[in-house]
């Protein structure tokens, strides 16, 4: 799961999140880990855009929390990536700056976060883009690891009206 700040102007027309230029590096890290968008949920501290994309204002951050934690508890992932300070600030508060943290593994409730930087920051300092790659391989070795410890899903057993299909 990936968790970033706010919809900008596109996600907001779209009701997507990520569909802009930060989206498209989104996409590239992703795919560099070998992950397709659609096998990641992929959400925002804020449901709304902030007028001028300035920064969430700590009401907003407040109203929008029952809808992350609820997402959190429906998809239940076996990482979280914290995009930028402010999905940092709001999941693990006082864990930053995220020049210190990012790429460490955090655990809280049983789950695993990794803060990483926005990718709007990597677009204005290309030099965050080799860390921020690191920190999505890591992130994306850590869930092997944990794939291959889990035990397997119970098979499930077939009704009877789906055998005679067989
Ligand atoms: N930046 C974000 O944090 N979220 C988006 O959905 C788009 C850009």
């Amino acid at each position: 799961m990936i968790v970033g700040e706010a919809p900008g102007f596109n996600e907001d027309l779209k009701g997507v999140p990520f569909v802009g230029q930060a989206g498209k590096l989104l996409d590239t890290l992703l795919q560099n880990v070998g992950l397709l968008r659609e096998e990641v949920y992929v959400t925002n501290v804020l449901k709304c855009r902030p007028p001028q994309n300035r920064d969430p204002l700590p009401n907003e951050v407040q109203a929008c929390a029952p809808y992350l934690q609820r997402q959190l508890a429906l998809v239940q992932p076996e990482v979280v990536l914290l995009l930028g300070r402010h999905a940092l600030e709001r999941v693990l508060p006082g864990q930053g700056p995220i020049s210190r943290v990012h790429g460490t593994m955090i655990e809280k409730d049983g789950i695993t976060y990794v803060p990483v930087y926005h990718p709007a920051a990597a677009l204005h300092n290309p030099l965050l883009v080799p860390d921020l790659q690191k920190d999505f391989d890591n992130a994306r070795q850590y869930v092997d690891r944990v794939r291959r410890l889990k035990p397997p899903e119970p098979a499930v057993p077939l009704e009877p009206e789906q055998m005679s299909l067989l």
